[in-house]
């Protein structure tokens, strides 16, 4: 913010105030003040003349009325007395008297310049006037010759009442207006030196309101960038102080509401980064505004690329939606992101920020990473697939042969046995996939529990070997490497049976005539490795990981032909992880095949047990 400058500052406000009320109040006064000390001036002025012509009038009574002899030279005439008091009359105040008798006649003037006038007419209306009426009359007017004011007054002379003649009075009251002039001079720079004082005071006082909202001025700009460490000074306990500490109150409010904004937003940060789902918020205008880490993580941008670029674009759905649709989505969207090898599918939820008014703000969308829900799903629908497809095989096989032999070939004496050994062979392997399954599905429930029991692993697998080799049917030899010495396990002696029972048919059924079969047990660290070789046929290396899938099989029909049902190695497989182990092969094609698993097995816990 910019600082305000001294023209526009409350600083000079201030003195304009001050100096205007103080001019207001010296011009009101001295108005009153100016035209009562007229007024009093003049009066007295006046007050001081007539008092004067007045006893002057007395005088000239006398003169007028006194007898005089012509003759004698002795006694003056009446024109040189009336000149004589005349004289004696003049002041500074009156510029010159006349005397005047009632038959308009002038008898004398006090000016000596003026002498020539005695003996004339006088022609004034004012005297006229006094002589007609016997009042005294008088009247301000501006002498024509030099500029200035007069005051002319003219009262009667009367002898018993009857009026002798008049007194023709020029006062120079142009004195009085002069003094007035002096008077408004010294009270014009009296004036003068009371807005300057009164000034300069203003400014100072001012500074002591001006002062303390600068420096709340100054901390409010510090609280914007963030800076709430600073304190307004209080120099009183008047209105501004009040104001000063009220604002440090505010201050502290403000920091505390601060802190608690900022600890809710780290906390929705935090949230929102730890979160597993991915969230995007948007503006009105569908631009990104907030992309969390799981969300940049699965559609894989960074954060600060993607900032302010369109969440259609973003979600590359250009072709099906705009920004106003996707406001309108009630339902989820997948998107699927799979590119080989890596799929990926994400569920996509929209929600509206909106305002009360229906005004819309933004949009958040959360995206969930469905692509293992998927897999499993798609897993169940091929799982479902394939045992509806295991099942018909030997059901349409059985139908076929029922059917031939339903329409007489029961009658053949040597095809009606073959034709139901055909069905019955084909029943027992539906009854074998049927248990199997059953022992998966055994397997997949939450309550699947192993009855573990401590044996010695030896003995154990030389019985299951034995039984192999008592009831082999092909030319295979058994090779057994076997330690010996006892290896005390803990395991479930049936689920281990079928283990081994599996992995050794196999190792049979793809041995050659004459081929060997090896048995061989391993003592590492932590663990027993079971292994099971043959010189069969050998699995493709691509094939190896996935013989323990259920229903794979390498070639099809020629397992099938064997027997199988692709879930044996799958069963093991879970059997074993089931006892803590792990199961694998090795296979060189055409040349054999080697299957292993190992058992956790703990060398000192035996010898404790010795
Ligand atoms: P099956 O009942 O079909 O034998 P398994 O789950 O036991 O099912 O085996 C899966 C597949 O792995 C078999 O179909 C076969 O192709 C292959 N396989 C398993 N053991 C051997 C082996 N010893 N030699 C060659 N191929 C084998």
């Amino acid at each position: 913010m910019n600082k305000v400058g001294f023209f526009r500052s409350i600083h000079l406000k201030f003195v304009i105030i001050y100096v205007l009320l103080i001019f207001i109040a010296i011009q009101t006064i001295g108005v009153y003040f100016v035209r009562q000390l007229e007024t009093t001036l003049k009066d007295n002025f006046k007050a001081t003349i007539e008092d004067r012509v007045d006893l002057l009038a007395y005088y000239l009574e006398e003169q007028l009325s006194k007898d005089r002899n012509a003759e004698d030279e002795s006694t003056p005439t009446l024109q040189a007395d009336i000149y004589r008091l005349l004289r004696d009359y003049y002041s500074d105040d009156v510029t010159e008297v006349r005397v005047i008798d009632d038959n308009k006649r002038i008898l004398g003037s006090s000016d000596p310049d003026n002498q020539y006038l005695v003996g004339q007419t006088a022609i004034d209306t004012i005297i006229n006037k006094t002589l007609a009426t016997s009042q005294p009359a008088n009247e301000e007017r501006i002498d024509r010759s030099t500029g200035n004011r007069i005051w002319r007054l003219v009262t009667p002379i009367e002898t018993n009442g009857e009026i002798v003649g008049v007194i023709y009075l020029e006062g120079k009251i142009e004195n009085v207006y002069e003094q007035m002039k002096q008077i408004n001079k010294i009270f014009a720079s009296g004036t003068a030196i009371a807005l300057v004082i009164t000034a300069i005071l203003g400014v100072l006082l001012s500074q002591t309101i001006t002062k303390p909202i600068s420096d709340m001025r100054k901390q409010a700009l510090a609280m914007a960038k963030g800076n709430f460490s600073r304190k307004v000074k209080i120099y009183g306990q008047d209105e501004i102080g009040q104001l000063a500490m009220t604002f440090n109150n505010l201050t502290k409010k403000l920091q505390e509401a601060h802190a608690t904004t900022e600890g809710e937003r780290r906390k929705l940060s935090s949230v929102l980064s730890y979160m597993t789902d991915g969230v995007i918020a948007t503006d009105r205008k569908g631009r990104v505004i907030l992309i969390n880490d799981p969300a940049a993580k699965m559609l894989n941008v960074s954060r600060e690329t993607v900032l302010s670029s369109s969440i259609v674009s973003l979600l590359e759905l250009e072709d099906e939606y705009t920004f106003e649709a996707l406001l309108d989505e009630q339902d989820s969207v997948i998107l699927d992101y799979s590119d080989q090898p890596n799929p990926l599918i994400l569920r996509a939820n929209f929600s509206v920020i909106q305002k009360e008014t229906g005004f819309v703000n933004g949009l958040i969308t959360v995206l969930h990473d469905i692509t293992e829900q998927e897999k499993i799903d798609m897993e169940r629908r091929e799982f479902v697939a394939n045992v509806s497809h295991e099942l018909r095989t030997p059901l349409t096989t059985m139908r076929s042969y029922l059917e031939a032999l339903a329409e007489g070939a029961w009658e053949d004496q040597e095809i009606a046995p073959h034709f139901l050994n055909v069905t019955q062979t084909e029943t027992e392997r539906m009854i074998r996939l049927v248990n199997d399954l059953l022992q998966l599905s055994k397997m997949d429930s939450k309550d699947y529990r192993l009855t573990r029991e401590w044996i010695d692993f030896i003995p154990f697998y030389n019985r299951i070997i034995d039984r192999f080799e008592f009831t082999k049917s092909q030319n295979v030899i058994f090779e057994r490497k076997l330690p010996d010495h006892s290896i005390f396990v803990e395991i479930d002696e049936d689920k281990l049976t079928q283990v081994l029972d599996n992995i050794i048919s196999n190792a049979l059924k793809y041995s050659p005539e004459g081929g060997k079969v090896a048995f061989q047990i391993e003592d590492q660290e932590g663990f027993i490795v079971i292994s099971i070789s043959d010189q069969g046929v050998g699995i493709p290396k691509e094939n190896l990981s996935k013989i323990f899938e259920r229903f794979y099989r390498v070639d099809k029909a020629r397992t099938r032909k064997l027997g199988g049902t692709g879930l044996g190695l799958a069963i093991a497989k879970e059997m074993v992880e089931a006892h803590g182990g792990k199961i694998w092969a090795n296979s060189v094609e055409g040349k054999g095949t080697t299957v292993s698993f190992s058992l956790p097995y703990d060398r000192t816990e035996e010898d404790e047990w010795e």
